[in-house]
């Protein structure tokens, strides 16, 4: 039987560029693990592709699923609808394969719930003066509302202490170096690599 894979979860506070770095792992033709394409009621943006950046699907279809227990996790962010599909998710792990989601942090933390096995990952921004400094540069917003956006930022900053590993997103090319480099180290843990020799030993 295949060695159950990995399931590696990368999350962090909206802005942060969790996009960004999930593209560029996954330009790398090296990398081993798979994407779990998300369901969203959002509508595709430019370019976006049906069953590649997303499954694209109305409420009701999004609901339904929920409904079925379809969905690994979901959150409402923006007022639309994101998930991860179960069945993907379950049958690659399965398989040996590892599976990468890439979702926003209320969602991960359902994943955890239901899965705490997994590897949570969060994406911090270098630098939070940098972010208020950008907020009132731009200078279009009001005190209370860069002072609720910074609120934000600490209450999801504070939800780095659920998470296994934090890799700071400032140059994009070192945090996809650090994030293959947790899930390469994951792999070499003894849990996972003992029970090869003991069922060797067996056969001694
Ligand atoms: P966007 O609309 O920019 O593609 O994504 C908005 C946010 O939704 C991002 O923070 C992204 O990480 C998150 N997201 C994408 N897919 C999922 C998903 O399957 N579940 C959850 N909970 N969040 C997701």
């Amino acid at each position: 039987m295949a060695e159950r894979g990995l399931l590696i979860v990368l999350s962090g506070p909206s802005g942060v560029g969790k996009g960004t770095v999930r593209e560029a792992i996954f330009k790398d033709p090296e990398t081993k693990f798979e994407y779990s394409i998300s369901m969203t009621t959002r509508k595709p943006r430019e370019g976006e592709k049906e069953g590649v950046d997303y499954y694209f699907r109305n409420h009701e279809q999004f609901e339904a699923a929920i409904k079925e227990g379809r969905m690994l996790e979901y959150a409402e962010y923006v007022g639309n609808y994101y998930g991860t599909p179960l069945d993907y998710v379950e049958e690659k792990l399965a398989s040996g394969v590892d599976i990468f989601l890439e979702i926003e942090i209320k969602g991960a933390m359902k994943v955890k719930e239901r899965m705490p096995e997994g590897i949570f990952i969060f994406l911090t921004p270098p630098d939070l003066a940098e972010l208020k400094n950008r907020l009132i540069g731009r200078g279009t917003e009001p005190l209370e509302v860069i002072n609720e956006r910074m609120k934000t930022a600490r209450a999801e900053i504070e939800m780095m202490a659920s998470y296994d590993y934090a890799v700071v997103n400032d140059v994009v090319s070192e945090a996809v170096r650090k994030i293959k480099g947790i899930v390469e180290t994951e792999h070499l843990k003894t849990e996972r690599i003992l029970h090869r020799y003991q069922n060797m030993l067996e056969g001694f």
